[in-house]
């Protein structure tokens, strides 16, 4: 078995399914993921979507909140770049047919740690299952995109995988496309292609404590990774700074997850088991400081003998 097309996205979350529905508009697009569709972190994620949508807040403010969260590690051009198109692509979801929570007729925009203003946009406090069920809809209905679920991308298919071309220059390389395992069939298929997207998502599953999805273990960075990608920014994770604490994640039982940053934009008040509010030790912003700072209060009194506790005021 084998399938031919002219672009091949890997990965069913908001970046594959965006990219494949963007590509489809002149393209054919086939979609492999390696469970059903629905299964990635996007269909986890919480909150919502940063964005500058109430006319009294302005770009020059997300952008200054972005660079102070991000300690002067940014680069700029791009937080410019995110923040200035934000509010197109907020109303790109909304056309897919993406519903977010009203008020008064109007986006509801809430808070959270790091911002000055209230601008998260969100789907009550299921914003990713929402903005997940659109884009699929959106996808299924296009006849150029294939969705093939419960397929496991394997490898790239490049010169490294030819004997004799093996050191061939990253320079010199392409991507004719990639090796992928049928779950059902066992059978390992090609799949060719002009051009392929890596949208395989995070590395969350190789830690002890996570709240990512058994399907997050970074399969597309291994895969660039052995075709000879550079491979940067990897020391950037993202410690979210609240979740249900589970001492035993490795349990068949374990379900370990997120206590939504929406909480502490709404007044809740971190405590530690002695029910003390720890966070005014640590920054003036308390509990609205950027999820950095805060994960590290939290992780500093566990560390102390204290748990943490979420408690709301
Ligand atoms: C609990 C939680 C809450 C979050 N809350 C927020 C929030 O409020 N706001 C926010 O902006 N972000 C939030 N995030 C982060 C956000 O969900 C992610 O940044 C985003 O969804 C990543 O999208 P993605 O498309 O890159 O990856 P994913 O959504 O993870 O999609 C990856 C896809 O690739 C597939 N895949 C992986 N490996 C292979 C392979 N080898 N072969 C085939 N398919 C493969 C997976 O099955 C999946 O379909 C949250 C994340 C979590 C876990």
């Amino acid at each position: 078995m084998f399938h031919k097309t002219d672009v091949l996205v890997i990965g069913s979350g908001i970046a594959g399914l965006y990219s494949a529905i963007k590509i489809s508009e002149f393209a054919d697009v086939v979609l492999v993921t390696k469970k059903e569709k629905s299964e990635s972190n996007t269909n986890y994620a919480q909150g919502g979507i940063a964005s500058v949508l109430d006319p009294n807040d302005t770009f020059a403010n997300h952008i200054k909140d972005t660079l102070i969260a991000g300690a002067g590690l940014c680069n700029e051009k791009t937080v410019e770049i995110l923040v200035k198109e934000g509010p197109g692509k907020i109303n790109e979801l909304i056309d897919i047919g993406t519903g977010f929570t009203l008020k008064d007729g109007k986006l509801d925009l809430v808070r959270e740690g790091g911002h000055s203003f209230n601008r998260i946009v969100h789907a009550k406090d299921l914003t990713g299952k929402e903005v997940e069920r659109a884009l699929i809809e959106k996808a299924s209905k296009s006849p150029n995109i294939r969705i093939i679920e419960n397929t496991l991308a394997i490898d790239l298919i490049t010169e490294h995988n030819v004997t004799g071309l093996k050191h061939l220059p990253i320079s010199s390389r392409h991507c004719w496309g990639a090796y992928v395992l049928e779950n059902e069939s066992e059978h390992v298929i090609k799949i060719t292609s002009r051009a392929t997207i890596l949208a395989t998502g995070g590395i969350g599953q190789v830690y002890y404590h996570t709240t990512n999805p058994p399907i997050a273990t970074g399969d597309g960075f291994a895969m660039a990774y052995r075709a000879g990608a550079k491979m940067g920014n990897m020391e950037f994770i993202q410690f979210h700074p609240t979740s249900f604490y589970d001492p035993n994640p490795g349990s068949k039982s374990s379900h370990s997850f997120l206590i939504s940053e929406a909480v502490r934009g709404f007044g809740g008040i971190l405590r530690n088991s002695s029910g003390e509010a720890f966070m005014a030790k640590y920054d003036t912003r308390k509990e609205l400081a950027p999820r950095d700072i805060v994960a590290r209060a939290i992780d500093t009194e566990m560390k102390k003998g204290v748990m943490s506790m979420y408690f709301l005021m």
